[in-house]
């Protein structure tokens, strides 16, 4: 595992402004936010991707995402929220640490902004059958 930024926080090494902490969990304000609010979640085991990931470590992040976005809907009153996961340099992945971004789109329009090149599904049954396979 690579040595990332994230490694640092979690070390106590670079400060942050944590939001929430457990045995398997760290979450933090982004150093620069999209938006208001804008948090961060990441488990305290080192993989680069979500693909990566332990069952466990998924598991305890999951167990908190909820609580940590009604926490910053309540804070920051942000009527919607998106919650993003890089994975990947080429899908805007930055710090290959896993993480989590809780992004608040706020009244004013201030949040993620999305591309969605939506197409059509062709050949579903047999996608679908070979993803399945996979698993
Ligand atoms: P990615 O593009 O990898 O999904 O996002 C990485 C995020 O980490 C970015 O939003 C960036 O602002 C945030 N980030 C990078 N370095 C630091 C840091 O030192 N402290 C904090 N709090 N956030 C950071």
């Amino acid at each position: 595992m690579p040595e990332t930024i994230f490694s640092k926080i979690l070390r106590g090494e670079i400060p942050c402004h944590k939001v929430y902490e457990d045995d398997h969990v760290l979450a933090f304000l982004d150093i620069n936010p999209i938006s208001r609010g804008h948090t961060l979640v990441i488990p305290k085991e080192s993989a680069a991707t979500l693909d990566q990931l332990s069952d466990e470590a998924s598991a305890a992040i999951g167990r908190v995402l909820p609580r940590l976005a009604r926490a910053v809907l309540a804070v920051t009153g942000a009527p919607a929220y998106n919650v993003l996961q890089n994975n990947g340099a080429s899908a805007h992945q930055a710090v290959f640490h896993v993480h989590f971004h809780i992004i608040p789109k706020h009244a004013d329009g201030s949040g993620l902004g999305i591309g969605w090149p939506s197409g059509k599904l062709d050949d579903g049954s047999a996608l679908a059958a070979q993803i399945a396979g996979k698993l």
